[in-house]
């Protein structure tokens, strides 16, 4: 019943502690094992349940025990590849995950950088250059930098959705579309997902049906 109890290694468990998390939100307690096990999962989660840490904390520890940080090809120099996604709607969701998986991944050694549509590009483009383990990241500007080659997503072993139904009502489903399909490529069964969403209307079910593999569902 308390972080210590889940396998997540003591840097992560320091921040926790930073952090002044003591107990795991219902959330947190149930979808960090099933996510740690490298389980797929579709969760209901409102805003304010914990959710961001119940994503970001596999991401941060599975990228820290399999050792596999992103490495910019010599050959591609200005392309990153991230090992982590994490869609969001908007911009000011992005900027808020971005600045929790920043102080969750403190002395970790794992690089977390965002990208936002609605604001100048040439900031974000520095950033993914100088390398990138986590990106999070709306959904049209990371089109928008897949199409300027500036990412590529052939790395990326965890895939989280962040308010799903938000970003559908929104109008993102072809973009997320499209950025799900450049992960399809071979060797497949090599990312794991995480489906967030405070409501599973119809359309949710189908994503999770097409982007999750043996999903588990969490109600909490
Ligand atoms: P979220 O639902 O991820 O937006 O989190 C809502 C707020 O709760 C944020 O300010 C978090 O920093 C905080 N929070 C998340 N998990 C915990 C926890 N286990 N203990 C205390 N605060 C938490």
């Amino acid at each position: 019943n308390t972080f210590a109890d889940i396998d997540l290694g003591e840097v992560l468990n320091q921040n926790i502690r930073r952090c002044k998390y003591v107990k795991p939100t219902p959330v947190q307690r149930h979808a960090i094992p099933i996510s740690i096990a490298g389980r797929d999962l579709m969760a209901c989660a409102q805003t304010g349940s914990g959710k961001t840490a119940a994503f970001c904390f596999p991401i941060i520890s599975g990228i820290m025990r399999g050792n596999h940080f992103a490495q910019r090809l010599p050959r591609m120099p200005r392309m990153a590849f991230p090992m982590a996604l994490i869609l969001s709607p908007t911009r000011e969701l992005s900027c808020q995950i971005h600045d929790e998986a920043k102080k969750f991944a403190y002395q970790t050694g794992v690089r977390v950088v965002v990208a936002y549509g609605g604001a100048p590009i040439n900031q974000q483009l520095r950033e993914l250059e100088r390398g990138v383990d986590i990106l999070v990241a709306t959904p049209g500007r990371l089109v928008d930098l897949l199409e300027r080659a500036r990412v590529s997503l052939q790395m990326i072993r965890y895939l989280a959705l962040d308010e799903a139904d938000r970003m559908l009502d929104m109008g993102f489903e072809p973009q997320i579309r499209k950025i799900v399909q450049q992960m399809d490529m071979p060797p497949p069964g090599m990312r794991q997902t995480m489906l967030f969403s405070a409501t599973f209307p119809k359309e949710i079910q189908t994503l999770a049906a097409d982007f999750l593999s043996a999903y588990i569902f969490l109600a909490v």
